[in-house]
């Protein structure tokens, strides 16, 4: 596997620092991640490997503000079984995101809130860590002084399982954190910290929230799976695991119309390339997006 040397860019934005944090690479088939949008088309954009898999990435951002350092998202843990990791060409044991983060200069420590933009596997994943070695025993939390913040709403789905979309959802990922006080859920948008919110942005699922940081007139969003990769930036190129295109794509248009006239820095998802970028009105795909 490639490996990008796009690990642990950082940008300003006013007074606040944003880091990259890439919490491992991996693959998953292109055909999933680009729906109807046809392979002759997306594989311009994504080379696919022998098995029809894309190169993809679990990204998560630290802010630091003056008064706090906050995880936006914790990738993909250590709850999936060897077989599933295998197929993802990830490593049998997934490194603690506590160690990734310290590789990175930070003490995982300082970190006093945890945002989830949503609660798949692959974005909370790292919110905590099995404690009885390789995916076994209880969870306790990776990072014992924060405060986390997901959504009451999509924690609410993430338990009625549906057949669609269950297989999405690990409970050890959140409902201990729930269960001690230590994970707040909120309903709807939500000021996590001073210009630091959370915002409903429907279409990947029903709750998922794109998180934006403000400061001195800059901004900084947080796209998550509303845009998984620098191609979905085209409006309708909507992955085929998103519950709800035709609103996917609603969300997308508002979020990246705001984004190119605030001359926004975003970052997406799963990009594996493209750690931060500014988001470009165009005439025939609606919006590109060019890396900072
Ligand atoms: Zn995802």
């Amino acid at each position: 596997m490639s490996s990008p040397s796009v690990h642990g860019a950082s940008l300003a934005v006013g007074d606040f620092e944003i880091t990259h944090v890439r919490y491992g690479l991996y693959r998953w088939d292109g055909g999933a991640l680009f729906g109807v949008v046809p392979k002759t088309l997306w594989s311009r954009k994504a080379a696919a490997d022998d098995l029809n898999r894309i190169e993809l990435a679990f990204n998560c951002y630290l802010v630091r503000t003056r008064d706090h350092t906050i995880l936006i998202e914790t990738g993909c843990g250590d709850k999936l079984d060897m077989r599933a990791r295998a197929r993802m060409d990830l490593p049998p044991d997934a490194e603690p995101l506590t160690s990734v983060i310290a590789r990175h200069g930070f003490d995982p420590e300082s970190i006093d809130i945890v945002i989830n933009s949503h609660l798949h596997w692959d974005h909370c994943g790292g919110n905590t860590i099995l404690t009885g070695g390789t995916h076994s025993g209880p969870a306790r939390p990776a990072f014992p002084r924060a405060r986390y913040v997901a959504s009451r709403p999509e924690w609410e789905h993430a338990h009625e399982r549906l057949a669609r979309d269950g297989i999405s959802y690990i409970d050890t990922n959140y409902d201990p954190l729930v269960e001690s006080g230590q994970m707040a859920l909120v309903e709807g948008d939500y000021e996590v910290a001073p210009d630091i919110w959370m915002r409903r942005a429907p279409g990947h699922n029903r709750d998922m929230m794109v998180i934006t940081v403000a400061s001195g007139g800059e901004t900084f969003c947080f796209l998550s799976d509303l845009v998984p990769t620098e191609a979905h930036v085209q409006p309708t190129w909507v992955a085929a695991f998103d519950l709800c295109p035709l609103e996917c794509i609603e969300s997308k248009t508002r979020w990246l119309t705001a984004a190119a006239e605030g001359a926004w820095q975003c970052a997406f998802g799963h990009d594996a390339k493209m750690p931060f970028a500014r988001i470009l009105p165009d005439p025939k795909t609606g919006f590109t997006a060019a890396p900072l």
